[in-house]
C-alpha cells in the first residue's frame, strides 16, 4: 500500500518540479531568442550602413551568414535547455522519491504501530477468552459435574472476566488519551502527591508495603488533579507489585531548574538493562519469574502514565538495579 503512495507521490512532486523548469526554460528560450535576434538586427543594420551602394555583393553574403549562425544559435539554446530538463528530470526524480519517502514515514511508522497494538490486543483478549471456553465446555461434557466444581469453574470465570474487564478499562483509557486533552488548573504538588499516597494506602497496606513520602518546597504545577494522581498511582501500583513485603515504596519531590520531579522509589525485584528501554511500550511485560507471585497486568500502566506525562509537557524516566529497587521519575513544568 505504501509503495504505491510512495510512488504516486513522487509523480506528484516530480510533476511539480518539471512544471516549473519547464516554465523558466520556454521563458529563458523566448528571451535569449529574442536578445539574439535584436543582437542580429543591429549587425544587419551596420553592415548595410558600411555598404548601401551594394545590397546584392558580399554584405548579402555576411547577411546570409547571419541568418545561419542565428538559426542555428537558436538549435544550440534547444538542446542545451533539454539536456538541462533530462538532467532536472533524472536528478527531480530521484530527489522526489526521497522526499515521498521521507513525507510517508511518519505515517507509516504510524501506521505499524496501530497494526501491532490491534494485533498484540487482539491477542490479550484472546488468551482469557479461550480460557474460559475450554473450561465451559470440558464442565458441560461432564455429566457428573458436582455443586463444586460448577462453583469452582464460575469463580476461575469471574477471575478471567476480571483480566478482561483490566484489559478493557486499560484499552479504552489509552484511546481516550489520544482523543481528548485534559483540563489544568494551578495545583500545588505537595497535594497531588498526599492524594496519591492515600489512593493507594490500602493496596501497601494488603501487601505489607510501607508507603513514605518525604516532605518537599511549596512547588506548583498546571496540571489536572485526577490525571497527575492516576500517573502517581499507576508508579505507585507497580512499586507495590514488584516489591518483596516489608520493603518501602517512597515517594519525593523536587524543583529542579524550571521543573519539578516527582520520585517514586521502590526496593523490589528491579529491571534488568535489557528490559528498561522497552517498559514504557504498550503490552511490554519484563519477563515475571521473577516476581513474588503471578503479578496480573498487560503491560498497559507505564505507556498510559507516559501519555499523561506528555499530556502535561512532562516525561518519566526509569532507573533500576536488579534486586536492588526501581526509580521512575516524572519530569513536569512549574507553573
Ligand atoms: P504491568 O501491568 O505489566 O505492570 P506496566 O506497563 O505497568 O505493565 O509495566 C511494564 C513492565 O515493566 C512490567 O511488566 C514490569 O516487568 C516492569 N515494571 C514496571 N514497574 C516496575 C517496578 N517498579 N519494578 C520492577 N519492574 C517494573
Amino acid at each position: 500500500m505504501f509503495r504505491s503512495t510512495t510512488i504516486k507521490l513522487t509523480g506528484v512532486y516530480l510533476s511539480i518540479i518539471m512544471v516549473i523548469s519547464l516554465f523558466f526554460s520556454a521563458n529563458l528560450y523566448t528571451l535569449a531568442v529574442r536578445e539574439l535576434e535584436q543582437g542580429f538586427k543591429r549587425q544587419a543594420t551596420v553592415i548595410e550602413q558600411v555598404s548601401p551602394t551594394d545590397p546584392f555583393g558580399d554584405s548579402n553574403e555576411i547577411l546570409r551568414q547571419r541568418d545561419q549562425a542565428f538559426r542555428s544559435a537558436k538549435t544550440h539554446i534547444k538542446e542545451q535547455l533539454l539536456v538541462v530538463n533530462l538532467v532536472i528530470l533524472a536528478g527531480g526524480g530521484v530527489f522526489s522519491y526521497l522526499l515521498a519517502r521521507r513525507t510517508l514515514r511518519p505515517i507509516e511508522e504510524a501506521h505499524r504501530a496501530q497494526k501491532r497494538f490491534t494485533a498484540d490486543a487482539s491477542h490479550e483478549l484472546r488468551t482469557p477468552l479461550t480460557a474460559m471456553q475450554t473450561e465451559i465446555e470440558v464442565a458441560l461434557r461432564d455429566p457428573k459435574l458436582s455443586k463444586t466444581e460448577a462453583k469452582s469453574l464460575l469463580q476461575s470465570n469471574l477471575e478471567e472476566l476480571a483480566k478482561l474487564r483490566q484489559l478493557s478499562d486499560g484499552l479504552l483509557r489509552l484511546a481516550r488519551l489520544e482523543s481528548h486533552s485534559l483540563p489544568k488548573r494551578r495545583l500545588v504538588v505537595a497535594n497531588v502527591v498526599k492524594a496519591a499516597i492515600q489512593a493507594n494506602q490500602t493496596l501497601a497496606n494488603q501487601n505489607r508495603i510501607k508507603l513514605e513520602s518525604q516532605p518537599g518546597d511549596e512547588l506548583h504545577v498546571m496540571a489536572d488533579k485526577a490525571s497527575l494522581i492516576e500517573l502517581l498511582s499507576i508508579l505507585i501500583n507497580n512499586a507495590i507489585k514488584y516489591s518483596p513485603p516489608n520493603s518501602t515504596v517512597g515517594l519525593s519531590y523536587q524543583r529542579h531548574g524550571k521543573e519539578v520531579i516527582i520520585k517514586v522509589a521502590d526496593e523490589g525485584i528491579g529491571i534488568s538493562p535489557l528490559d528498561l528501554p522497552r517498559i514504557f511500550e504498550r503490552f511490554y511485560r519484563a519477563d515475571q519469574s521473577r516476581s513474588k507471585q503471578q503479578v496480573t497486568g498487560y503491560g498497559l500502566g507505564l505507556p498510559i502514565a507516559k501519555d499523561l506525562a506528555e499530556m502535561h509537557d512532562g516525561f518519566i524516566t526509569a532507573r533500576s538495579t536488579l534486586n536492588k529497587g526501581s526509580t521512575f521519575e516524572v519530569h513536569l513544568p512549574l507553573s
